[in-house]
Formats: structure tokens, sequence, C-alpha cells
């Protein structure tokens, strides 16, 4: 742990990300005003808009990007045999102890391992209960009655959704093996220990896309999917000396699985799990043949009628926990020096945050600023926002000076701001202001949307 922690070189501490993101928005304590429910977050008007980007970023790659991959909204609500078919009901648990004396609650496997034996809390070294299995599904009833007939079950993953209709999407949609299904959509586990602000909630939102291939093909496409997946997090502009492949070791291995690899990120916290790709074998769908009678094998009609069923290749990341990556990895503080375009932004050696989100993400990608609220420049920048609002994400704020106004749009992600002064009216030029550099160019007011779409296009972060 500690060498994890040394090993991390960026500014950024689950403190500072947690209240920068209530400060500006992006992210809230559910049910707050009551004192809070553990395990569940309410994203702001920045959260949302940054969640929605990593998203769509997400989709596009999954879908648009690739001719035989097609998309799916599962309900989450599904009949309670999937849960039995997929393994989760008897196996979905984790180990958990409590303290006979302060109450706390551990998983057993993630205490020290002299405790365990010991049965010493590791907090107040009062006495730990036996280890009992915990199952993480969240159970409620369907309908009036609430009797073991109308158990239902919350989704713990997205993934059962895609199985179940794999055999409707090869039907309406004429695809081929080897062919994907990508759904993002809400999961819910029980956590027993839910801590660092998003990385583990009870309520979180995954991204997930199911590959279907042929039987003896499927060890190559993992390599494959392995391979995209890396460069996935390249192109998304992540620092990707902050990223590593660990493989899971025998005793990590889900039942199912033949071969696991989790994508890590190294958070403030140090290296964590962000992504999973798994070669799933076909076990789902074998189960689901067995437990639904139904018949969920592959008829190759180009091979003769061939039938099998097919192995699934597995790439499950989650949302709410990237959006958390996005938020560590852009984060950034600087001091800013009395030199160059700085110094008409603030006072010598003060330091500035700022979230270096690429601008494809960032939850608003221009900022229009009157220098003054008078002489017309107020109605001049309104009408700059209102013709690029069809393109691009904007804002619009008069309030205050602006070193000041620059600084809550560097807090906030946003990497270009426009500003409007007494030349715009004379030459009907703007400044373009950089949120990375902080450089500052005169841009004519004709070209400012062209200028943008190319920056965006052409963006490249700072090596630092
Ligand atoms: P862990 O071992 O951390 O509990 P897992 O191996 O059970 O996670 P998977 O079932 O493989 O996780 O889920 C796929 C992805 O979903 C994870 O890589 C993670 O990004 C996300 N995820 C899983 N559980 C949670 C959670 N409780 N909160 C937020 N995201 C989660």
């Amino acid at each position: 742990m500690e060498e994890q922690l040394n090993e991390y070189q960026g500014k950024a501490t689950m403190d500072k990300i947690t209240s920068l993101a209530k400060r500006r928005g992006f992210v809230f304590q559910s049910s707050e005003i009551y004192g809070g429910q553990n395990g569940a977050w309410d994203y702001g008007p920045l959260g949302i808009e940054l969640k929605n980007r990593i998203a769509g970023a997400w989709w596009k790659e999954m879908t648009q990007l690739h001719d035989d991959i097609v998309g799916l909204d599962a309900a989450i609500l599904m009949h309670p045999r999937t849960w039995e078919a997929s393994g989760h009901v008897e196996n979905f648990t984790d180990p958990l102890v409590d303290c006979k004396k302060c109450k706390a609650r551990f998983r057993a496997d993630q205490i020290p391992e002299e405790n365990l034996a010991a049965k010493k809390c590791p907090e107040c070294e009062g006495e730990l209960t036996d280890t009992r299995k915990f199952n993480l599904m969240f159970k409620t009833h369907i309908g009036p009655a609430e009797d073991t007939a109308s158990v239902i079950y919350l989704r713990p993953e997205t993934a059962q959704g895609i199985y179940v209709n794999y055999k409707n999407i090869i039907q309406s949609n004429r695809m081929k093996i080897p062919f994907g299904i990508a759904q993002i959509g809400k999961a819910f586990r029980n956590e027993i220990v839910t801590k660092n602000f998003i990385f583990r909630t009870c309520e979180f939102e995954q991204m997930e896309m199911q590959y279907f291939v042929k039987p003896g093909t499927d060890e190559e496409w993992f390599v494959e999917w392995k391979k995209r997946r890396w460069a996935y997090y390249d192109k998304l502009g992540v620092k990707m000396d902050h990223l590593r492949w660990h493989q899971h070791g025998p005793g990590e291995l889900a039942h199912y699985a033949k071969d696991a690899y989790d994508i890590e990120y190294l958070f403030p916290m140090g290296w964590r799990e962000l992504e999973g790709v798994h070669n799933r074998t076909d076990y789902d769908l074998s189960r689901h043949t067995q437990y639904s009678g139904k018949d969920m094998q592959y008829i190759d009609q180009d091979n003769n009628n061939e039938r099998y069923i097919p192995y699934i290749i597995e790439t499950s990341a989650g949302l709410t926990r990237n959006v958390l990556m996005i938020l560590c990895d852009a984060y950034d503080e600087e001091q800013v020096t009395d030199k160059g375009s700085a110094a008409s932004e603030g006072s010598a050696d003060d330091i500035r945050t700022v979230l270096r989100f690429h601008p494809s993400l960032a939850p608003v990608t221009v900022a229009v600023l009157p220098l003054m609220k008078k002489d017309g420049l107020a109605e001049m920048a309104q009408d700059i926002r209102t013709e690029l609002k069809e393109d691009f994400a904007t804002d619009y704020d008069q309030a205050g000076a602006i070193g000041r106004r620059y600084r809550r749009q560097d807090e906030a992600g946003t990497p270009f701001c426009v500003t409007v002064d007494y030349q715009s009216k004379d030459d009907n030029t703007v400044t373009l202001r950089f949120r990375d550099s902080m450089e500052q160019i005169r841009v004519p007011k004709a070209e400012l949307a062209s200028r943008l779409r190319q920056e965006i296009k052409t963006y490249k972060r700072a090596a630092k």
C-alpha cells in the first residue's frame, strides 16, 4: 500500500476531488439533508454532462466504430430464474465479519490476515465474529404480496440482459458470429464497504460489451479485445502510465472464466480495477439453456448449419468509476507566476486548480465572457454564445473580475474561453483563451466555430 501511494505522481487526493466535485456541481452526496445515504451519489449539472460524454465516447467506440456490434437497453428487473442460471444466487457473495465491540463491518478478504486469524478487529482490537457469506444482490418484491414467489432482484450486472436477448438480436438484426452487443445501464450491489467517494457504490452504472465467438477462436479474440480496450483509453487522452494490466490468478478467477484481466488505474488511493476483460466461455449461454429450456445454440448457416454454443468475450467497465478516473486524471494544480499571459489572471505565485479534460469530454466546451457588462459587450457576448450553442456546450459568465472567471472555468475543466472586449466592437475579433497553457490569441468572430472544431480535433494533452 505504502509503495502504491509513493508511486502516485498526480496532484489529486480523494479529499480534494470530493470537495471540488461538490463545490462545482459534479457530484453530491445522495439525500444530504438527511445525513446522506451510504453508497449512493447524485450527479449535478457538470457531473451529468461529464458522465454522458464518457458514456457517449464509449458508445461511439463500441457501436458506431464497429460494424459488428449493436446496442441494447434491457430492463433492470429480470425474471428471478436469470440469477439462478447466472450463478449469482449461489455464488455472488462476499465474506463478511463484524466487530462485536465497535460494530464495524469488514470484508474478510480486505483485512490483514493476522487480524482474521486472531479474530481481532483492525480498528479497536475487539473480538470479530466468524466469517459468513453475504449475498450482494438487492432483493425486493414485485406486486403486493411479500412472499417467496414475489422475490425479484435489482440486477447486479448488465451482462445477463444481453445474454437472454442474444437470440432475439440474431433474428431481428441478422447478426453473424463473431458479433457483439453493447449496453450501458445501472447495476446494484449491496457492497459491505463503500468508500473512496464514487469508486465503490451500491448503485452504479456499467458499460458492458459481450462479444460472441466460435469456440476455439476465443483466445484470439480475447487478445484482440485487450488490445482494443487499451487503445481506447489512450485515445481518450488518459495518462497511460497510470494504467496497467492485472491478470486474475487462480484464486481470483470467477467460476465461469477461462481467463481474465483487469485494466487498473493508479487512483490517489493506489492501483484499482477500472475495467475487466473476461473470457466467460460458454458458461452463461449453457446455463440459460439449462434453466430456461430454450436452445441457445448458434446455427451457422454459412457452414452447413453447424450448431454450437458461442463463447463470450466480455469487456466490462464501470461508467461511474470512469467518471472518478477521469476526474483524478484531469486534476492538476499549478503555480501561476507573474509572467506571460498568466500575469493578467491573478496575483503572482498563485495556485490555480485546473481539470485538464479532453475537450470532447469537458462538460462545457466554451465559455463566453464579456470583459465588461456595459457598453454593449454583454449583448455581443450573448450573441456569440447563441451562435455557438447549436454546435458546442457553452456557458456564459459576466460576474466578477475576468481573472476570477477564468479560474472558475479552469476548475470546471472548460478548455476554451472567448472574451469579448472593446476591440471586438471595432474589428469583430475576440480573445480565445486556452485552459491548459492560458495562452490567449485574437480570432475573427466569424472563424471562431471552425477554429474551435479544429482545436478539439487536434487536441493533445501537454506532457507534464
Ligand atoms: P470488485 O472486485 O472491485 O468488487 P468486480 O471484479 O466484482 O469488482 P466486475 O463484476 O468485474 O467487478 O464489474 C465490472 C466493472 O464494474 C468493474 O471493473 C468496475 O468498474 C465496475 N463496478 C463493479 N462494482 C462496482 C461498484 N460497487 N461501484 C462502482 N463500480 C463498480
